[in-house]
């Protein structure tokens, strides 16, 4: 029955308790975990995002830079220009606006080339070498070389491939005829043009038409190894007839002239600088602008732990037309995203789990303990409660049986003499008594159950002459000689019940006669010792016996209502287990407290304490 009740207390406990605490656990880690692989599976989309932000932000940034350079006049391209509307008696020349001070950031330079000439035709870079810094200075020989190295190559690649690399982007504009012959002749001629001048001069009101492409962007590495980004433009003037009659050094117009017209931007501004100053724009905190070149770029095998990081190919996004596809990494960039803040939140919120957890599975374990405990003392109640039943019946039948017995054969004339008959009447009294005891301790323990204030009744008096008083009554009821007292000299003042202390001397002294009976089965016949003392502050009664003892598990228990040693079935004795639980009501009643422990050389020892008045 015990085993049934806890196991139904634990499955319920499981049932209702554990299991939906586990489900609810294991739900939330769940979600946990699920939660990450969504922010994780964000981030790099958020990335993404942020990458073709910053493209196309660069883009337009790079676009308005060549949207100003497809504004400019053709003219400007040289050192000195003849400007429009000056057309007069005199041919003069103004200085371009490029040819002064070094170039502004993101443009490292411009040049123009007269295609008529020949691949070996003079390329000249503005600003002239005389104005700039010392760092441009330094730089222009090398935009010279590669420059000319541009004029060789497109010249070798043949008009067609030319044509179709400027492509339809085109505008046709009306120019006046001067502006053309003059701007488009080498200025060494200038005698000639001189000369000529007047006779163009009366040409002036004649336009002639020119076609001016838009900017084509390239990126290539120079001999040398140095990134160039180069955006070059086509200008194609319709031949005129009218020219003709012109002398050399302006008749070449006649037959039409295709100039090409560059600008070398700086690809540090351009993949570098800019993106850069752009990225803190377009990017969120959380992510980082990754700088061209740079080893975060490169493509690791695996998953990098910590980030994640979107390329952003800026060279494929300005549309540059490169010689080889490997110089488009010159200008890939990148976006980085940290997971590693991700991944320490998760980590916060499972140690926050995790301390949820344990302090559940705390309360959980205390649960399971304090219910264990609490269906072991009721299943401890109900076994005492059996056993008192058991032990009551059996009490109560035995004497009645006995008395019914013992009178119906004084009835019948069963004793043969007077001896048998004085025998059965002392065996009547005697089950009498045993019964009459038996419902005194029931009635006694409702008593103290009723009314636990009894020592209201308490007055000051000598416990050695209760204790006397109850030993000298034992003496009779006993085996004789079983029964040894030794008082304390002094008189022991105690508040006390005298009937209570009796009850106490009495049960101690009738349990040692019962569980420890001197000399019975070869004991020792050293007497059952009733003892008085002064200890201290207290006044001491003991009942000592050299019986088998009290184990030291149940030393506590025993003081039980009910409480017996043993099982039912096993037991010699009789009793109810109530004779110590009344021991100790009465104890505790007058203020003192009750013990059990060894007595030295075999046997239990009871001590009780009053404290002295
Ligand atoms: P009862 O005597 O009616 O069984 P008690 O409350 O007086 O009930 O005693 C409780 C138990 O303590 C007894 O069942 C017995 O096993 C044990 N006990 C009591 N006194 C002694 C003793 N002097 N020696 C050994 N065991 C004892």
């Amino acid at each position: 029955m015990r085993l049934v009740s806890r196991n139904t207390a634990l499955f319920l406990y499981g049932f209702l308790v554990v299991l939906p605490t586990l489900v609810l656990g294991g739900l939330h880690a769940w979600q946990l975990h699920e939660d990450q692989k969504q922010r994780l599976a964000a981030l790099p989309e958020e990335a993404q995002d942020a990458a073709r932000r910053l493209a196309e932000a660069a883009r337009a940034r790079l676009q308005a830079r060549i949207d100003a350079e497809n504004r400019r006049p053709f003219y400007h391209y040289r050192e000195r220009f003849f400007p429009p509307g000056t057309a007069g008696a005199d041919l003069v020349f103004m200085p371009s606006p490029l040819a002064a001070g070094s170039p502004p950031p993101g443009i490292l330079g411009w040049f123009t080339y007269d295609f008529r000439v020949g691949p070996d035709a003079p390329v000249e870079v503005l600003p002239p070498p005389d104005s700039g810094d010392e760092e441009w200075r330094a730089m222009r020989p090398s935009l010279e070389r590669t420059a000319r190295r541009l004029v060789r190559h497109d010249w070798e690649d043949g008009v067609l491939r030319r044509i179709a690399r400027y492509g339809p982007g085109y505008r046709t504009e009306r120019v006046p005829l001067a502006l053309a012959a003059v701007n488009t002749s080498p200025e060494r001629d200038i005698d000639c043009m001189r000369a000529e001048y007047p006779k163009l001069a009366q040409l002036e009101r004649l336009r002639i038409g020119v076609h001016v492409y838009d900017f084509h962007l390239r990126l290539f590495r120079d001999d040398d190894g140095t990134p160039r980004l180069l955006a070059t433009r086509l200008l194609v003037f319709d031949a005129d007839p009218q020219l003709a009659h012109m002398p050399d050094c302006f008749a070449r117009l006649a037959e039409g002239a295709s100039v090409i017209q560059g600008v070398f931007l700086d690809p540090r501004w351009a993949f570098g600088e800019m993106p850069f100053e752009i990225s803190s724009e377009v990017l969120d905190p959380s992510l980082e602008f990754v700088h061209a070149g740079s080893a975060e770029l490169e493509p690791t095998p695996g998953k990098q732990s910590g980030k994640v990081v979107v390329p952003v190919p800026l060279a494929e996004t300005y549309g540059l037309e490169v010689y080889d596809p490997a110089d488009l990494r010159i200008g890939t960039v990148g976006v980085l995203a940290h997971t590693h803040e991700l991944q320490a939140l998760l980590r916060q919120q499972w140690w926050r789990f995790l301390g949820m957890a344990a302090m559940l599975v705390l309360s959980l374990s205390l649960g399971i303990v304090l219910l264990l405990r609490s269906v072991h003392r009721d299943i401890e109640q109900a076994r005492r409660t059996e056993n008192f039943v058991a032990a009551v019946s059996h009490e109560l039948r035995t004497p009645v049986t006995a008395l019914r017995l013992f009178g119906e054969m004084l009835r019948d004339g069963w004793a043969s003499d007077p001896e048998q008959e004085a025998e059965y009447q002392r065996r009547i009294v005697e089950e009498s008594r045993r019964l009459e005891t038996l419902v005194e301790r029931v009635l006694e323990k409702s008593r103290l159950d009723g009314d636990p204030g009894a020592s209201s009744a308490a007055s000051v008096q000598d416990l050695n002459a209760c204790v006397e008083q109850a030993v000298r009554d034992l003496v009779g009821t006993g085996p004789e000689q079983d029964l040894a007292l030794e008082l304390a000299p002094e008189p022991l003042e105690v508040r006390l019940v005298p009937e209570a202390v009796r009850s106490i001397v009495v049960n101690l002294v009738e349990n040692a006669r019962k569980y420890a009976p001197v000399g019975a089965n070869g004991r020792s016949n050293e007497p059952i010792l009733v003892r008085t003392a002064r200890v201290g502050s207290h006044a001491v009664l003991e009942v000592a016996d050299r019986g088998p003892g009290i184990p030291r598990a149940e030393r506590e228990r025993i003081f039980e209502a009910f409480y017996r040693l043993g099982d039912e079935a096993t037991r010699s004795a009789r009793g109810t287990g109530l004779g110590l639980h009344l021991v100790r009501r009465h104890a505790l009643a007058l203020g003192g407290r009750v013990e059990v422990r060894d007595r030295p050389g075999g046997g239990a020892l009871f001590r009780v304490q009053f404290p002295l008045a």
